[in-house]
């Protein structure tokens, strides 16, 4: 089969399928879409790591489950904007997750902060 390397254009001959012309081009390309996303993404994961570090510290190391005020994590400048996923649970209440860290949001705006086990 003959094709053009997907990086650098070169023709060349090889199995069906085959896109690059070399492990060396594929490797830089694949380089490149790493180098391009880490730096699409750093400013959102900066806030998510800053999020988690908060809700790490309001924690401790100690315990796995604390109820505290909504103001607390204003205070530490929380971003309520930025979570990785959201669950619905058994009792219909959104639990939004920062990795491994969830929370719940109560009407009286208590939050609910939760530690997933490894
Ligand atoms: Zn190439």
């Amino acid at each position: 089969m003959k094709g053009n390397c997907k990086l650098c254009k070169k023709s060349f001959t090889g199995r069906a399928g085959k896109i690059f012309c070399s492990l060396s081009c594929k490797a830089s390309y694949h380089q490149k879409l790493t180098l391009v996303t880490d730096v699409a993404t750093r400013d959102i994961d900066k806030i998510l790591h800053r999020n988690r570090k908060t809700l790490l510290e309001i924690m401790g190391k100690a315990s796995t489950s604390k109820k505290v005020d909504r103001s607390l994590l204003d205070s530490k400048k929380f971003n309520w904007h930025f979570i990785t996923h959201t669950h619905i649970n058994s009792q219909g209440k959104t639990v939004n997750f920062v990795y491994d860290f969830s929370y719940i949001i109560f009407s009286d705006q208590e939050i609910l902060i939760k530690k997933i086990r490894p």
